[in-house]
């Protein structure tokens, strides 16, 4: 078995779903309104037994596990297996060649460097950074502090950068790909960040990776980023985190802030394990960060602003860490920074009264609310049970239905059935899915996919042939994704570069598969229509196990796709003869 069956077959669907969508049990499977387009009714259907989904509705599509979190975070196959790779354990082969761009990266770490060192002098010593140098004051921020951060002033120039660094020796192409240059119109570039306040952007491994720059007066954008880049993006990264990484490792605890500024006052003042997130959402990537220094991770959040939706997401990243985040409520309208300038006491005092994210949701839900009323009730369940539903660890999740029980004075038990009737039961993963006959089915692939893709790849001259070869007709994810890179591919060559190198070995093996080749103008499209009608039995046969009502979807103004079409009328044919035989008929 190759590593990605390994994963796969390690991988449980509706664990991997259920993580980011509300799944309520339907039969054998399970429903919900579909992630991917905007619905009321669901028509999105996981199957367990398969380990597919499918969603009936307006993308009328489906695929595996490796496809939901492709399409869901927008991501590459090789990502998403490395992704679920690392949930489960497997270990994947590296690339074997050198990383072709990891020159290209580390020149952009080194003209980014270049130019936090140009910024710093700048602020050190221009007259042009007066204005700089005085709001660092103003904030109370020594010159140790301003070095250790290596804060810098962009200077009010539109090529001064520029001029600096071809000087130094680094190319103008270099300086745009680093986005330390923007493009005009005309082909030209000039500086992107002019007479602003740099704070140059570090991965954990200290590299200079991008810059946050900010406006010296009042004009807005207050704030602004580098743009992505090879070697910079926002989603990934954490302010400080070179910094704080040691302070996190021993206090085993990371205060996660939004702003530059929280950060370097929270420094100053010693508390040296804060870094910040780059925007109002944390990502998976970012928690995955810390969660190699720290499973601990204490969010400072103003108290008006904690919303639900970071609530939710606050329960996913207890579940990928395995642990509790934990909330810290700055006084209303107050930054780290404003709390922390006042009086670092405060700070302390506060880090120490964190609460489980999952408590101060209950206290968020319940304020003003009256419980001997029913609709109260209804209310704070209504609010709290998915939240509650999406804990994995069972012990948790029994202690806050407990909490919630206590709380409304519902019984436990109504509770618990009103939990399962809603969402998916997430038990632990080791414990569940054990006795599940799960068939490997869904994770071995068909002879008949494997020689239609063998000839593919053997047969370059068949490529004008394959126009009628959909992907969504291979069931193995991993020949699916071949066949897509190859169509987009000259030869085996460039196929295999941008294959993920967990890949190769089944290439290796496609290609040197003994096939029949004779009369290959028939045999081909033969293996094209056998996948096609294996693909229509499939849906057609999910559609009958999801039960689900299309001729209502079809009112609703679905697409027109043509398979979808096909089981419509045969669906309406069917109900027409189930009337006619009835009798109803009008
Ligand atoms: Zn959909």
């Amino acid at each position: 078995m190759s590593e990605i069956d390994e994963v796969k077959q390690k991988t449980d669907i509706v664990d991997v779903i259920g993580q980011s969508v509300t799944l309520t049990k339907s039969g054998r499977n399970f429903r919900a309104l579909c992630p991917f387009h905007s619905e009321t009714a669901p028509s999105f259907y996981v199957f367990p037994e398969r380990q597919s989904w499918h969603c009936f509705g307006a993308c009328n599509t489906g695929g595996d596990v490796f496809t939901f979190v492709m399409k869901q975070q927008g991501i590459e196959f090789g990502e998403a297996l490395r992704l679920l790779a690392e949930r489960t354990g497997v270990i994947l082969p590296t690339r074997v060649v050198p990383d072709a761009r990891k020159d290209e990266r580390e020149r952009l770490y080194q003209v980014n460097a270049a130019a936090a060192t140009y910024f710093h002098e700048q602020l050190v010593s221009s007259p042009g950074a007066a204005r700089a140098r005085d709001y660092l004051l103003r904030r109370g921020f020594t010159s140790e502090t301003a070095a250790a951060f290596q804060l810098g002033y962009g200077p009010n120039s539109w090529e001064a950068l520029k001029q600096h660094l071809t000087e130094i020796g680094y190319s103008e192409k270099e300086l745009l790909d680093g986005g330390l240059l923007v493009e005009n119109d005309d082909g030209s570039t000039r500086d992107r960040f002019r007479n602003r306040l740099m704070f140059p952007i570090h991965d954990a491994r200290s590299h200079t990776t991008g810059f946050g720059a900010r406006v010296l007066d009042d004009s807005l954008p207050k704030y602004t980023n580098s743009p992505q880049t090879l070697v910079f993006d926002k989603s990934g990264t954490l302010y400080a985190i070179d910094l704080a990484a040691p302070s996190i490792r021993k206090q085993d605890r990371t205060v996660l802030v939004e702003g530059y500024m929280d950060v370097i006052t929270a420094h100053q003042n010693g508390f040296t394990n804060v870094v910040a997130s780059m925007g109002t959402s944390i990502t998976e990537r970012q928690v995955t960060t810390l969660k190699k220094l720290s499973r601990n991770i204490i969010l400072a959040l103003d108290a008006d602003a904690a919303g639900k939706e970071a609530m939710r997401r606050c329960v996913d990243y207890e579940n990928t860490l395995d642990t509790e985040v934990q909330v810290m409520l700055l006084p209303s309208g107050n930054d780290p920074d404003d709390v922390i300038q006042e009086n670092p006491t405060t700070w302390r005092d506060l880090v120490e009264q964190a609460v489980p994210v999952l408590d101060y949701a209950f206290g968020m839900a319940s304020t003003g609310l009256d419980f001997t009323r029913a609709s109260d009730k209804s209310r704070v369940t209504d609010e709290l049970l998915p939240l509650i539903a999406r804990i994995k660890d069972s012990i948790r999740r029994d202690h806050y239905l407990t909490k919630l029980a206590i709380l409304t004075g519902i019984r436990y038990n109504v509770l618990e059935t009103a939990m399962q009737d809603r969402v998916v039961k997430s038990e632990p993963r080791k414990a569940s899915r054990k006795s599940d006959a799960k068939p490997t089915t869904a994770i071995l692939s068909r002879p008949v996919e494997e020689q239609c893709l063998s000839l593919l790849l053997q047969h370059p001259e068949l490529k004008d042939y394959s126009e009628e070869l959909l992907p969504e007709y291979f069931q193995n994810s991993q020949n699916r994704e071949i066949f897509v890179t190859w169509k987009q591919s000259a030869d085996l060559e460039s196929l295999k570069e941008r294959l993920d190198p967990a890949m190769w070995e089944q290439v290796d093996s496609l290609v040197s598969q003994e096939l029949f080749t004779d009369k290959l103008e028939q045999r081909f499209p033969d293996y094209v229509r056998r996948l096609r009608e294996d693909y229509h039995r499939e849906i057609k046969s999910k559609e009958k196990e999801s039960n689900i009502d299309l001729t209502r979807l079809q009112e609703q103004g679905l697409d027109s796709n043509t398979q979808l079409l096909e089981i419509f009328n045969q669906k309406a044919r069917t109900n027409r003869s189930a009337r006619d035989g009835s009798g109803t008929n009008t």
